[in-house]
């Protein structure tokens, strides 16, 4: 009998963990229960537990688990990342979300606010304005600042249509996310653009995403069409819905410009 047979059949049931791909990984177990209780010849594994990674030993003379500060050495690293793939915005989109705050900072020099909204069964982005309160800064003379825009999201939108972002204006400041966006978009997933520096034509225009509480700076041409020039025509009920909150200035209510927004 040859023994080409049997050397075979004992390659081929000796125990995964043998193999030298595997003797390289130092191993990973999750834990599933409250007690846990680490391969019995392993003096070092790692744990995957609700709260995150942990490295664990079983020494001669301590048992211990720390929170890993990185894993496996002999794994691939991983970078966070955010892949958009939201609804392409269309120009006109855009064009008449820019024209509508262009209106309101006009009449009012405060902030505004728009979402974006994907109709599922029109496959096509719309615009909805939803009833809103700005706030703006006033001083004895007249001079107005824009501190912020607050809105509930809409109750009433159609079925099919999905809210995947909101565009807001900074009026004549910058285009960038404020400390006030960060706290107020941190549980909001989905695409913040921030329309700046009104007066301009084209404006500023700064995307972001917004996931698991972390952020990702998009280009704008990630997400727009593209852009020419705002729309002169402003629907009379896109104004209406923005009801104005004005702060007397005074040196007591005064805020800084950082935080405003
Ligand atoms: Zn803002």
């Amino acid at each position: 009998m040859s023994k080409k047979p049997d050397l075979q059949a004992e390659t081929e049931a000796r125990p995964q963990r043998r193999s030298p791909r595997r003797a390289l990984v130092s191993p990973v177990l999750l834990k599933t229960t409250e007690k846990s209780v680490g391969p019995p010849d392993e003096r070092l594994f790692y744990l995957v537990a609700r709260d995150g990674l942990y490295l664990c030993r079983q020494h001669e003379f301590f048992r211990s688990c720390v929170r890993a500060n990185s894993g496996p050495s002999e794994l691939a690293p991983q970078e966070p990342y955010f892949e958009p793939r939201f609804p392409q915005i269309p120009r006109d989109a855009i064009e008449r979300a820019v024209g509508f705050f262009s209106r309101i900072a006009d009449l009012h020099r405060s902030e505004a606010a728009v979402l974006l909204a994907w109709s599922r069964s029109e496959r096509r982005v719309e615009i909805v304005v939803p009833h809103q309160t700005a706030t703006v800064s006033e001083s004895a003379s007249g001079y107005r600042y824009p501190i912020g825009v607050h809105y509930d999201p809409p109750t009433d939108l159609p079925e099919d249509w999905v809210v995947f972002g909101d565009v807001h204006s900074h009026v004549d400041y910058a285009a960038y996310a404020s400390h006030t966006d960060v706290q107020d978009e941190l549980h909001s997933a989905g695409l913040h653009i921030v329309v700046g520096r009104i007066q301009s034509e084209p404006p500023e225009l700064h995307v972001e995403a917004v996931v698991d509480e972390k952020r990702f700076v998009l280009q704008p041409e990630q997400v727009l069409e593209g852009y020419r020039a705002r729309r002169a025509e402003v629907p009379d009920d896109w104004i209406d819905q923005v009801e104005v909150k004005i702060e007397r200035y005074s040196y007591t209510t005064y805020r800084p410009l950082d935080s405003a927004h």
